[in-house]
Order: structure tokens, then C-alpha cells, then sequence
């Protein structure tokens, strides 16, 4: 689609949000982070959760959490990197071999690319990261694996058409219907029995039935349409966590002058992954090798020579950092408002510092720092996890099983990064694909019982 299409079209999903400026919106609700430089939360196609939160003392909320509403998701705007959670990252009560076998899966699905061999500027900039960050006990130094793949010069990111595929052909029945809420799950009993659509063109509200229900509405809104459908565990919307999110630009030395190297315009991104004791993840994105140059004045010098130093930081996981949904106002949709009470903790603060100090860590050995080291407004890595987060036992403190089934609901299975249980720093939706996968896989082996039985 061409770019100026591409943008309407993205606009046109706004939703609440039609005609705002949110880069202005940004500016506004953080006026000390570095312009431009969170570009990601700007994208036209987001809308605000609530970027006008009353926060209650000692809350610092996630100002800027945002969601989309295209067909498709935030999957049709994402970066498409998909690092594998590693150390507790990892989800412990998954038994090892079937943790890996469904990310090897998410990795199919979203055809991701693992490059482990690279040269020039990027190889040289790993060697540096390894000499600063690899020690032991700490995850090493790597390439970032990303769900992409270059078609006629073009980098094409793995969006919702690359998991769905050809499934309209080969599955006759198969109907995706455009502009229709899932306003909720229809229960009798315990059992999950349909739900209850609308059609936002004309307003008609109808109801399908269903053998099994399965809800995946992204990191906060799975829990909104539980929550309106009356299926309220005491987990419902709790654990939620956003990772730390800071992005720095810096200067890169004519030791790392993109020009002294061959050029390579398929450059994998050096990373530094998560480790237990290093709980953040990093990368230093050179502009001049970077997949958006298309977008960027190259023949300026100070662009061809900067460079994005990013961290991501897991939060520290509190049963009060939560979406709430009101019982009695309703946001743009007709659903249940939600608001966020969302605090820092000690150990967040110290995240915080060790984000900022390996941000100057990383400078000090590719170049300069071109501004201070400051964490991006709340809600703006994207990723909202844990809402309604899978766990061993149900114990209040997970609302879905090991297969993400909704405790105590027949048939109602759960997807979207609120499903994770682990405090993360990795980017999650080859994670979220993963459990994805292994819960659709449960509910087809179950599907086949049934209509044997
Ligand atoms: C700019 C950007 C960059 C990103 N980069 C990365 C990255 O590099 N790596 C990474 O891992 N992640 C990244 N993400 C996050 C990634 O896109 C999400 O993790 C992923 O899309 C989550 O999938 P999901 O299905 O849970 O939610 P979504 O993709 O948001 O899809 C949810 C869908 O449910 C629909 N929906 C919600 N409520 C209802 C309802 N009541 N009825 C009907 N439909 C409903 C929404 O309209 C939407 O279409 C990025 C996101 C953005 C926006």
C-alpha cells in the first residue's frame, strides 16, 4: 500500500483520538523527554488509554499507554523484534522443552530471522558490547532476531496477514469481520457459550454461539471484555507491568563512522539481552544502517553519524500496579473505562539508574551522548503484560491455567501480552505467540475428542 494511503488509513483507526496530534500529546504529558526521539508512541493508527490520569500520591501511572484498533493491532505498526525471554524471563512452571518447542513455533509463525554473523559497523559495535557487558552469568551479547524479511528493497515486517496466512482459502467458514466490538463472552453457568457483537457501522448489537470462546482483545482490553462479561477474578487487570522504556541519541566516533565501513543496508542490530542480575535489555541502533533510513536525511552528516542507544528495563512485578474498569462510566467504545494505578518500586528506581548508567556506559566506549539519559513517559514501551497473566494454580493470583484457559470458565481460552506471567525486558510478542500457539494446540486436541467422543 503506498505510504500516503498506508497513513490515512492508520488515522482513520484513531478512533477517540481522531485529529490529535500525539506527538504534541507527548511533548505535553512529558515535556523533558528528548523530542522526536520516542518516535514509536507518536505513530498515528494509537489512541490514549487515559492520558489525562488523576493520579493518587505515590502513583506515577503509564501517562502515555496506548492501544490500536486496525485490523491487525499494534501487530501492524510493530517493530517486529522478537527476542526469546531468557533466565527468569522464562516462565518456570513451563516445563523447559515445551516452553522452547512453542517459541520455535511463535519464531515459525512470524518468520523470524536470527542472525548470529555480521560484518562491518554492526560487528564491531557487538565487539565493544561484549567487551563492556559479557561476563558470567550474564546472557551474551547477540544479534536481535526480528520478524521481518527484505522484498524488493523494502523491509516488510511479519504483521497479522503472515500468522493468519492463506487460512480464508483453506478454512471455508473462516470470517473476519471488520469494525465489530466484541462487547463480551455469553456464559450459562460456568460454560462459555458465544458473545455478544456489535456492528459499529450500523449499531446492531447480535449474538453468536460458540463451542469455545477465545478472547484475544491485546494486553488490556482481554481483560475488559472478561471484566464486561461479568468474569471478575481477583487477578483481573492486577500485575500489570510496562517495561521501563529509555532511548538516548548519541553521536557515534569516527572509530564507528558509518562511512569507514562497507556498507550493509540488511544489518542485524547488536543487543545486549536480559540477565537476572542485569534485568534490562539494549541496542544501539546506527541511523546510517538502519532499516527506516528510507525516511531520514542521510546526505546530512549528523544524521549519517548518530545513533540510538535503548534500553528497556523489566518492572518489578506488585499485585497493586493494575487497569481497573468501572462499573458504571464506559470509554469511546461503550466499554467498561478503565483507569491505571500503577506505582514504582525501590528496585524500579534502581532499573532506572542502571538504564541511565549503561546508556553512558555505551557511549563512553561508540562516541557521545547528544542529551541526558531520561525515562520515557509511562506507556510508552507498548507493552502491557500480566493483566490477566497464566498461572500453575488457581490462587487469585493468575486469571488462566498453564494453556490459557480462564479458570472456573469452560471453554473460554485467553490471548495478548497480558497473559505473561514474568517480569520481562524482553520485547513480548514472540512470547505472547508462543502461548498463543500452545493454547490454541490444547483447545484443537480438545476440539478433536469432542466431535470423536
Ligand atoms: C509502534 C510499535 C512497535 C512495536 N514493536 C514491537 C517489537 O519490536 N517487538 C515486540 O515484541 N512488540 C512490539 N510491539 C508490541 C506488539 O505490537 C504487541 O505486542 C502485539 O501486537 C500484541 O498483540 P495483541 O494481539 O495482544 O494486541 P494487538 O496487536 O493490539 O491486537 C488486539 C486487537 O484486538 C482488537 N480489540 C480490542 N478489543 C476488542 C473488542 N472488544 N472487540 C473486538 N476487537 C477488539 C483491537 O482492535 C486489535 O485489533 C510494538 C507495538 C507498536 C505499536
Amino acid at each position: 500500500m503506498p505510504a500516503q494511503q498506508q497513513q490515512v488509513a492508520r488515522l482513520m483507526t484513531q478512533g477517540p483520538d481522531a485529529g490529535i496530534d500525539r506527538a504534541e500529546e507527548i511533548a505535553r504529558i512529558a515535556p523533558d523527554a528528548p523530542a522526536g526521539f520516542f518516535a514509536q508512541t507518536n505513530l498515528p493508527g494509537l489512541f490514549f488509554v487515559d492520558p489525562s490520569l488523576e493520579l493518587e500520591e505515590g502513583d506515577v501511572g503509564l501517562p502515555a499507554a496506548s492501544m490500536a484498533s486496525g485490523v491487525g493491532g499494534m501487530g501492524i505498526h510493530w517493530a517486529t523484534l522478537c527476542p526469546r525471554p531468557r533466565q527468569s524471563e522464562r516462565i518456570s512452571f513451563l516445563p523447559d522443552g515445551e516452553l522452547d518447542a512453542a517459541l520455535d513455533q511463535g519464531e515459525r509463525l512470524l518468520q523470524v530471522r536470527r542472525p548470529d554473523a555480521a560484518e562491518g559497523l554492526v560487528a564491531a559495535l557487538r565487539r565493544v558490547l561484549a567487551d563492556e557487558f559479557d561476563d558470567d552469568g550474564f546472557t551474551p551479547v547477540e544479534y536481535l532476531p526480528t520478524a521481518s524479511r527484505w522484498e524488493g528493497g523494502e523491509l516488510i515486517g511479519s504483521g497479522t496477514d503472515v500468522i493468519l496466512g492463506d487460512l480464508e482459502v483453506r478454512m471455508p467458514g473462516f470470517e473476519l469481520r471488520t469494525e465489530t466490538l466484541a462487547r463480551k463472552v455469553l456464559l450459562d453457568g460456568t460454560t462459555a457459550v458465544g458473545a455478544e457483537l456489535e456492528d459499529r457501522r450500523t449499531g446492531e448489537v447480535y449474538r453468536v454461539g460458540a463451542q469455545r470462546v477465545v478472547v484475544c482483545a491485546d494486553g488490556l482490553r482481554t481483560p475488559q471484555v472478561l471484566f464486561a462479561s461479568g468474569i471478575r477474578p481477583a487477578a483481573l487487570g492486577r500485575y500489570l507491568n510496562d517495561h521501563l522504556k529509555m532511548a538516548t541519541p548519541a553521536a557515534l566516533s569516527g572509530e564507528f563512522d558509518p562511512d569507514a565501513y562497507h556498507h550493509v543496508v540488511d544489518s542485524p542490530t547488536p543487543f545486549v539481552p536480559y540477565s537476572d542480575t542485569r534485568p534490562i535489555e539494549g541496542l544501539v541502533v546506527p541511523l546510517a544502517l538502519h532499516a527506516v533510513t528510507g525516511q531520514l536525511d542521510l546526505t546530512n552528516p549528523n544524521i549519517r553519524r548518530a545513533a540510538g542507544i535503548a534500553w528497556y528495563g523489566a518492572k518489578e512485578l506488585q499485585a497493586s500496579d493494575r487497569v481497573e474498569f468501572s462499573i458504571s462510566e464506559t470509554d469511546y467504545y461503550g466499554m467498561p473505562r478503565m483507569s491505571i494505578r500503577y506505582s514504582f518500586t525501590a528496585k524500579d528506581h534502581e532499573t532506572v539508574r542502571m538504564m541511565e548508567d549503561c546508556s553512558r556506559r555505551i557511549a563512553s566506549r561508540v562516541g557521545t551522548l547528544l542529551g541526558e539519559p531520561v525515562l520515557a513517559p509511562g506507556g510508552s514501551s507498548l507493552h502491557y503484560q500480566g493483566a490477566a497473566r497464566m498461572g500453575p494454580a488457581d490462587d487469585e493470583t493468575s486469571v488462566c491455567d498453564t494453556y490459557s484457559r480462564v479458570w472456573g470458565i469452560e471453554n473460554l481460552v485467553i490471548g495478548g501480552n497480558c497473559v505473561i506471567p514474568t517480569a520481562t525486558a524482553a520485547n513480548p510478542t514472540l512470547t505472547t505467540v508462543a502461548l498463543a500457539w500452545r493454547g490454541a494446540t490444547k483447545l484443537i486436541e480438545g476440539l478433536g475428542a469432542h466431535e470423536s467422543g
